[in-house]
């Protein structure tokens, strides 16, 4: 599929759902990529990108915003405390906020520096033992806290588990930002963008759809 295809899709996934055209931001998850691929993209004009890994983001998003202005990255992937300093460098938008420990760092660090990234909490809105994220019912505690730190929480994401209907997940995590004041949620996959859109995803989160199969050989 192309990129121009993804957009089409969103567009008509929006009219359908009676929301305003271009109310949904297409992530293009470029983790993995070759760089040819994610420079096509960038050719085509779209600039905003998904990552998983700061390393992997840091060997290659410095060069392409030198030429691509405007570009926005941002972190999908859980974040280790050790490399929030240097994640806070590198991207507009972390997504994976998903322990107080992190947001204890995040905090002081935004004091430090005077800026923070845009922030989404993580919610393991499917309770995995293995899957990063805050327990749906420790959601509303979470989020408060992260305000009583200045933070700037802007939404929610999600991950369903892969064997779920994820409308479910979006559905609840849709409830939880409902209920908590915020206006972000960042969800929705190649598989499952349309339906996230339905439930008023705000950000989907788009890779091989778009770029083709990840190689991880
Ligand atoms: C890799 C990844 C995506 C993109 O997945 P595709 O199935 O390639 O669209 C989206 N969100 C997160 C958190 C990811 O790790």
């Amino acid at each position: 599929m192309s990129l121009v295809e993804i957009q089409e899709r969103i567009a008509k996934a929006e009219a359908e759902a009676g929301r305003a055209p271009g109310s949904t931001e297409l992530i293009a998850v470029s983790k993995v990529q070759p760089n040819e691929r994610v420079q096509a993209v960038l050719e085509q004009g779209h600039r905003v990108f998904g990552e998983n890994k700061v390393q992997e983001a840091a060997g290659k998003w410095p060069a392409f915003r030198e030429t691509f202005a405007g570009t926005s990255v941002h972190l999908l992937g859980p974040l280790q405390t050790n490399k929030a300093r240097q994640a806070v460098g590198l991207f507009e938008v972390i997504h994976s906020l998903d322990r107080p420990k992190l947001a204890n760092t995040l905090a002081r660090l935004a004091q430090e520096l005077g800026a923070c990234p845009d922030l989404f909490v993580q919610v393991n809105t499917g309770e995995e033992p293995q899957k990063a994220g805050i327990l749906p019912k420790e959601a509303d505690g979470f989020v408060k806290d992260c305000r009583d730190l200045d933070l700037p929480i802007k939404g929610l994401m999600c991950i369903p588990p892969v064997d779920e209907e994820p409308s479910l997940h979006f559905a609840l995590l849709a409830k939880i930002a409902e209920r908590n004041g915020l206006k972000g949620l960042s969800m929705g996959m190649s598989g499952d963008f349309e339906k996230a859109v339905s439930f008023g995803a705000t950000h989907v989160r788009v890779g091989s759809a778009i770029f083709g199969a990840r190689d991880y050989g």
